[in-house]
């Protein structure tokens, strides 16, 4: 199976990775040479390290890498039979890629998004083929995190649903069906992990490093919410907060909190840029 990855960066880079260990040529692109060029040596390195740990027999890592084709163009993926967009979360730039994609992909080929919290129904809406368009949703990182949300727009066609569930499958993940309704199923319940953390910091008793100790220590979570909104990117959870908030109408519940947007204006971004609430040494330019 040949499957089209729109978008090289944290989460294009991971689904790329499992979908060439999982036996399908994948064709990779990236509107910049550089993130290409980065995505491409992530999954080289991830890769090996899986080799090292014994999860991934030496011989079967190289077929893999033999299998990731990187592409400037992105109708290049016009034979692809699956296509998964990991672009930024914004809604008119996934609608402008969904419309040129329906341009040229076969008309047999299904377009999933891994969007986070935006509807499919509204990107499905950019195509002439709403049916044959679903959501996607891999886990940050996509090797460690089994979970795949497979999200059914207003008029995507049952056996697309079902046939992305088995694309899951073959990429050894556990898919979930979860319905178009803001942050689907996890991203709902997380907006409250982060969001009431970030109102807990903005109130000054406590510092982040607390909280997250806190959660972890007592409450035996692996991550505190600081670290994992650094994990998800800061600019990236700020985008999801904010159109969650938006999908549900302005409900306070959901409303993004102001440290988020100093962060992302003043570029602490988590660890891609080096820093984010915590410092990252080892990734000082992300
Ligand atoms: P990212 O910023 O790491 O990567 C996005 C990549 O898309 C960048 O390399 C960028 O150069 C590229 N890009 C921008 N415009 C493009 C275009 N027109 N065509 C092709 N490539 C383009 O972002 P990410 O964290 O990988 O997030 C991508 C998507 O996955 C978003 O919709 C996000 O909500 C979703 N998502 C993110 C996470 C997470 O934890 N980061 C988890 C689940 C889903």
């Amino acid at each position: 199976m040949t499957i089209g990855v729109v978008g090289a960066g944290t989460m294009g880079a991971g689904i790329a990775q499992v979908a060439i260990l999982g036996g399908c040529r994948v064709l990779l692109h990236d509107a910049l040479d550089a993130a290409l060029a980065k995505g491409r040596s992530r999954i080289a390195q991830s890769v090996s390290r899986a080799v090292e740990r014994g999860h991934v027999q030496a011989d079967a890592a190289e077929e893999a890498l033999s299998r990731l084709e990187s592409i400037t163009h992105l109708t290049e993926m016009r034979d692809a039979e699956f296509i998964i967009e990991a672009a930024p979360e914004d809604l008119s730039l996934k609608q402008r890629l969904f419309a040129e994609l329906d341009g040229f992909a076969d008309p047999g080929a299904i377009l999933a998004t891994n969007t986070s919290s935006l509807s499919i129904t509204a990107i499905a809406g950019a195509t002439t083929r709403p049916d044959r368009v679903v959501g996607m949703h891999f886990f940050n990182p996509v090797p460690a995190m089994a979970l795949v949300e497979v999200v059914a727009g207003q008029r995507t066609d049952p056996g697309v649903v079902d046939e992305t569930m088995a694309v899951a499958r073959r990429l050894g993940k556990t898919p979930v069906r979860a319905k178009d309704t803001p942050g689907f199923i996890v991203n709902r319940i997380a907006r409250h992990f982060s969001l009431e953390a970030l109102r807990i910091l903005g109130e000054g008793r406590v510092t982040y490093d607390q909280i997250d100790r806190v959660v972890k220590g007592a409450g035996r979570f692996r991550m505190g919410p600081f670290e994992l909104m650094d994990l998800i990117g800061i600019d990236v959870n700020f985008a999801v907060s904010r159109s969650v908030y938006e999908a549900f109408f302005h409900d306070p519940r959901f409303r993004p909190h102001p440290i988020q947007q100093r962060m992302v204006e003043s570029g602490l971004l988590g660890r891609k840029t080096g820093r984010g609430f915590y410092e990252y040494p080892d990734n000082p330019k992300g």
